[in-house]
Formats: structure tokens, C-alpha cells, sequence
């Protein structure tokens, strides 16, 4: 049986590309809670909030608050919140074990249940999220900055309602658009409350830049988060010109995921070297072994979504399989 240190040691390690902001100078925030920081604009218009470090090794969300806020950057309508998340992991971050910090007790992004945030348990990721909780509870639009295990092309998970669809939509980026239920061992920010509500207004997106520590992840989390505040209205395009791509955005695609792949046993493996958005073809071709078992697709075009074996363990979600969507998104307005 190999262990898991075995398996992360037998993978391509990443070079770190970036560097670390210092975000110590962000400390104290500016309604009582460290790391967070609000601004109200006086004119009417959403909340909007943008959350770096949900997982304490993703560094793109945190390169990106911390250059809005050097930047100054303040909302022309509504409010806007620039806040670090799970800041104790980020602060622990170690080059020599780069998967160790994505939290410290629990995964900050499965803690995002009433019952578990009003409950008597305890861990440095829980007691985060209640400091954090009274200033999502007022959010209207929410960006969760994440990153990836592997070097793939960015994704926007939206949720599993048609309203992050059409959100995912309206902004315009990345090419690929994810619609999914979240995952079965908790629940993320992203999918709490009434951003998971059909009948509310409220409405989140998390997106997944690339590999942790690549540049391009970087690119990607500084264009996203600023077309973010311009698609809401809370900025004007002059106000973050030096952060946005100037390509044209590629039109986009959306996929549904279909089946998550959990593994049973810590001799998984996949036959290739999968790293995300592969497309198998055929029904029924194998894709991984996990133990004795073969694991095949289940459907025809079927799209691999965040391959990896960094975590693995038993009830480890180790991928999740798709389907290509065909669907027509409306625009929204703010
Ligand atoms: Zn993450």
C-alpha cells in the first residue's frame, strides 16, 4: 500500500514562479476583521466581494487582493470587500512541502454549513470562517479565487443553478465554464446559502486559475478578478485597465459534471498523465485503475475536470467526469 508522501513523491513538482506577496501590511482590516477590507462607494449598487486564499498554498487570489488593494482600488457604486481567507495556512506556506498548507485542520472550503458554522466544533479553519461569516452574509456577488494541483487551462466552476451559469456568462471568462453541485464531504463558499438559492439575487463564481504557482495562474487570477468588478459594475474598465488581458476572450463552453471519481484505495493511478480538460472520445475507455479495478468513462465526449493524485487518499475525490452542456445563457445586469 503506498502512503501519500509515496505518491506525491513519484509526481512532476511545479517550479514556483511567483512570489508571495507579503500581505501582513493588510492585517488590519477596516470593519474589525483581520485581512479584511471593505469600501463602500455611498451610491447604491451591489456587494461585491473578492476572496483570495479559500485554500492557504493558492496564491494567485492572494497576488491579486493584495495588488487591488496596493492599487488603491475603490468601488464607484456598491461596496466592495478585498479579503484573505484561511491566512494562518498562507503564513505557513513551506517551498520544501508545497501541498502541506492548503489548510491547517479542515478544508476551509467545505465548512460552509449553518449547522456546522453554528455548531460546537472546532478548528483554525472554523473559527476563520466565523470571523469571515457576517461579512459574506451581506455579499451579493461573490469571486472565490482558487488555483490548481496541476498546470491545466483556468476553469470557472459556477455551481449547479442556472443563475452561475448565466453570472459565469456575463463576466466572459475563462473558456470553460464548469456547472457542479460542490462536493459531497461539506460545502463550499461558493454554494452557501442564498448563492446557491434559485430565488435569491445573490450569486457566486469560483474560479480555478491554473497551476498553483505559475505565472500564467497569476495572468489569469488579476484579468478574471477585474472583469469581475467591471461586469458588476463596482469599477469602470480605466480603473483596472493594467490588469486585463488584451486578447479577445475564446467564446465559451459549458460542462456538467457528471460523476465524481472518489478513490477506494491508495493504488490509484491513472493510465496517463492526465492534468485537466482532456477529452476521451468513447464510452467505456479506461482512464484509471484504482486497486484491482478498472475506472472507465461513462458517456461518450467525456471531459476530465481536475485530475489529480496531490491528496489522495480513500474517499479522496480524485477527479470528476463531464459532459459538454448545450445551453443558451442570458445576460444578466447589476
Ligand atoms: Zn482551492
Amino acid at each position: 500500500m503506498k502512503t501519500l508522501e509515496q505518491v506525491r513523491a513519484s509526481l512532476k513538482p511545479y517550479p514556483i514562479e511567483v512570489e508571495f506577496p507579503d500581505i501582513r501590511r493588510w492585517k488590519e482590516g477596516t470593519d474589525g476583521v483581520d485581512y479584511v477590507h471593505s469600501f463602500d462607494s455611498g451610491v447604491a449598487g451591489p456587494h461585491v466581494m473578492i476572496m483570495a486564499l479559500t485554500h492557504g498554498n493558492e496564491v494567485s487570489g492572494a497576488i491579486t487582493v493584495d495588488a487591488f488593494l496596493a492599487r488603491e482600488l475603490r468601488p464607484r457604486r456598491g461596496r466592495l470587500t478585498l479579503a484573505f481567507g484561511n491566512v494562518e495556512a498562507y503564513h505557513r506556506f513551506d517551498p520544501q512541502n508545497i501541498d502541506a498548507t492548503r489548510y491547517l485542520d479542515e478544508d476551509m472550503n467545505r465548512v460552509w454549513l449553518p449547522g456546522k458554522l453554528d455548531g460546537e466544533l472546532d478548528s483554525i479553519e472554523l473559527r476563520r470562517a466565523r470571523q469571515l461569516r457576517p461579512v459574506v452574509d451581506t455579499v451579493d456577488l461573490l469571486l472565490d479565487i482558487h488555483s490548481m494541483h496541476e498546470e491545466a487551462p483556468p476553469v470557472m466552476m459556477c455551481g449547479a443553478q442556472r443563475k452561475g451559469i448565466d453570472f459565469a456568462a456575463t463576466l466572459g471568462v475563462p473558456q470553460t465554464v464548469v456547472v457542479d453541485a460542490g462536493h459531497p464531504n461539506g460545502r463550499r463558499l461558493r454554494d452557501y446559502e442564498g448563492f446557491n438559492d434559485p430565488s435569491s439575487a445573490r450569486n457566486a463564481l469560483l474560479i480555478e486559475t491554473g497551476q498553483h504557482f505559475s505565472r500564467r495562474s497569476r495572468q489569469v487570477a488579476l484579468d478574471t478578478a477585474a472583469r469581475f468588478l467591471v461586469t458588476t459594475g463596482t469599477v469602470s474598465p480605466e480603473d483596472v485597465v493594467e490588469f486585463i488581458n488584451t486578447q479577445t476572450p475564446q467564446p465559451q463552453r459549458f460542462l456538467e459534471v457528471t460523476d465524481p471519481v472518489v478513490a477506494d484505495s491508495m493504488d490509484f493511478s491513472f493510465v496517463d498523465d492526465f492534468r485537466g480538460l482532456e477529452l476521451i472520445e468513447q464510452k467505456g475507455t479506461v482512464i484509471a485503475r484504482d486497486g484491482d479495478t478498472d475506472l472507465v468513462t461513462p458517456h461518450d465526449h467525456c471531459v476530465l475536470v481536475q485530475p489529480s493524485l496531490r491528496h489522495l487518499g480513500v474517499g479522496v475525490t480524485v477527479v470528476r467526469l463531464a459532459k459538454i452542456l448545450d445551453v443558451a445563457p442570458e445576460r444578466l445586469s447589476f
